[in-house]
């Protein structure tokens, strides 16, 4: 007999025949007539209730505990009780895998997501991270379907890399030398000359310098692939091992690369919207309850849901850096000296002014482009100006920076020069270089953080609940 998926049983497709049902049992309920047993396999939100009738002695049922693995063989019929709409009246029930009630972490009680995070290896069965993990599941397929429908290329860009040039962050080194006895050089440095790959070499912080070489062959590429940052900072938005979204496009100039970046978050959105309805309520009720518990003027003004629409639904607010720089000084929050940092032109912004931008002033998502150069990567294009460069960051409720991207310096002359300003060698980006030497031409990308966008769909407040096992300073478990 073939194993039928809760999801499909509960949208009543074989109702009235025999099914074989498999997965874990969330609860047991009953007396010594009947027990209601709910099963749920991942499949959906949604557990299926197994009735087990007198049929089933005591001792037949006392290994269907919370937890425990199961296979059902019954009767899909409708429901008499509320609740649900299908249920199975079951012939036979095999414990397959059992879970020791006195041991098993998971209890019917809530959990805190704190203590859920030190048994990683089990939240997946828990209903929050059940929901999380197919919204996650599903953006990651519609950012494949969303380039793809568009004709970009996929690029796998490299893990390890001798390029440390880009700046973006701290890096992880690779090395397969003695860590206690290492190969030294005469000035009594590390002799990298020695190690694997004959260079000093790091996990990649981005794929983009390379992604560049690709779209300078087939015009629109993305790379979707784990990055690496060693930053030691413990924040709700921070990990050290997060997957990034690198698209780049030949022949595209700022403006192109902000329009695509919004119609292609708001794709995303709309395809979880559209594919994981059930899953996002969910968590939107978990927000909902979680809100109650905090002061009013803390609480959301939108539900989970409500959010959502009015971003696919509205455009997303696009302001200059020096524009926004204005609104914050004029701000009466700037007045009353309630931001924390310096607020003026030149100065990058923090997390603080982008919370400010976007929940209070525009209470929507917001393209700031045209950054002071001297804060930005060197590789971003300078404009006529001479003290702004083509970048953009888009800044969303709740998350803060979720894209940061620019259009690229194509001028070889002017990028070496700011090579220079902040000290890389041009023979260690000569294959960089080649393409501005080569058949080079305007172009423009972005970096979007999964895990970030992950955070903003579901509304989770931690970004250590939207990656399955994630790593950050002091904590490689599991
Ligand atoms: P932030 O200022 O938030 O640290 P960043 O300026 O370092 O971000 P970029 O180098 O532009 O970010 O990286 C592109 C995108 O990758 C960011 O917009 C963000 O969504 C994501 N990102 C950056 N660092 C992290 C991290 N440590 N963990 C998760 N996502 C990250
Ligand atoms: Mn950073």
């Amino acid at each position: 007999m073939q194993r039928t998926k809760v999801k499909d049983l509960l949208q009543g497709a074989e109702v009235g025949k025999e099914v074989l049902l498999k997965g874990w049992v969330r609860t047991k309920r009953g007396n010594k007539y009947v027990n209601f047993i709910a099963v749920n396999d991942g499949s959906t939100i949604n557990n299926l209730q197994v009735v087990a009738d007198e049929k089933f002695s005591e001792e037949a049922l006392k290994d269907v505990t919370t937890g425990a693995a199961i296979a059902v063989v019954g009767q899909l019929v409708e429901s008499q009780g509320k609740g649900q709409a299908y249920e199975v009246q079951a012939t036979s029930i095999e414990v397959v895998g059992k879970a020791d009630p006195e041991t098993y972490p998971l209890q019917k009680k809530a959990h805190s997501l704190e203590f859920l995070r030190e048994i990683a290896h089990l939240r997946f069965r828990t209903n929050t991270f059940g929901a999380v993990f197919r919204v996650r599941n599903t953006l990651a397929f519609a950012v494949h379907k969303f380039f793809n429908e568009k004709g970009f290329v996929y690029i796998h860009t490299p893990i390890i890399t001798a390029s440390d040039a880009e700046g973006a962050g701290e890096m992880f080194r690779v090395t397969t030398l003695d860590p206690i006895n290492p190969p030294l050089t005469e000035n009594g440095e590390v002799n990298y000359e020695e190690d694997f790959f004959g260079k000093a070499t790091n996990l990649t912080v981005s794929g983009q310098l390379e992604g560049e070489l690709a779209a300078m062959a087939f015009s629109d590429i993305y790379t979707f692939g784990p990055t690496f940052r060693a930053e030691n900072s413990n924040t709700t938005r921070h990990l050290a091992e997060f997957w990034m979204i690198e698209p780049e496009m030949a022949f595209y100039d700022l403006k192109m690369n902000a329009d695509l970046a919004e119609e292609f978050i708001k794709y995303i959105i709309r395809y979880a919207l559209e594919h994981n309805r059930e899953d996002i309520e969910f968590l939107g009720q978990r927000l909902a309850e979680e809100d109650k518990a905090k002061p009013q003027n803390e609480r959301q003004e939108m539900t989970l849901l409500e959010k959502l629409e009015f971003v696919v639904n509205n455009d997303f607010e696009r302001v200059t850096y020096t524009e926004a720089i204005d609104i914050l000084v004029n701000s009466n929050h700037y007045k009353k000296k309630k931001f924390q940092y310096e607020v003026s032109w030149g100065v990058d912004l923090q997390s603080e002014h982008e919370r400010y931008l976007v929940e209070k002033h525009f209470k929507k998502p917001v393209i700031v482009t045209n950054y002071p150069k001297d804060i930005k990567a060197f590789y971003m294009r300078l404009n006529d100006d001479g003290k702004t460069v083509a970048a953009m960051d888009i800044l969303a409720p709740g998350i803060g920076e979720i894209v940061g991207g620019s259009q690229r310096e194509e001028r070889i002359d002017i990028l070496v020069e700011r090579m220079k300003g902040v000290g890389i060698h041009e023979e260690d980006l000569w294959w960089y270089l080649d393409t501005r030497r080569f058949g080079g031409c305007p172009h423009a990308g972005f970096g979007l953080g999964f895990e970030r966008m992950v955070q903003f769909v579901t509304g989770m407040g931690n970004i250590r609940d939207v990656i399955p096992f994630p790593r950050t300073p002091q904590n490689a478990e599991f």
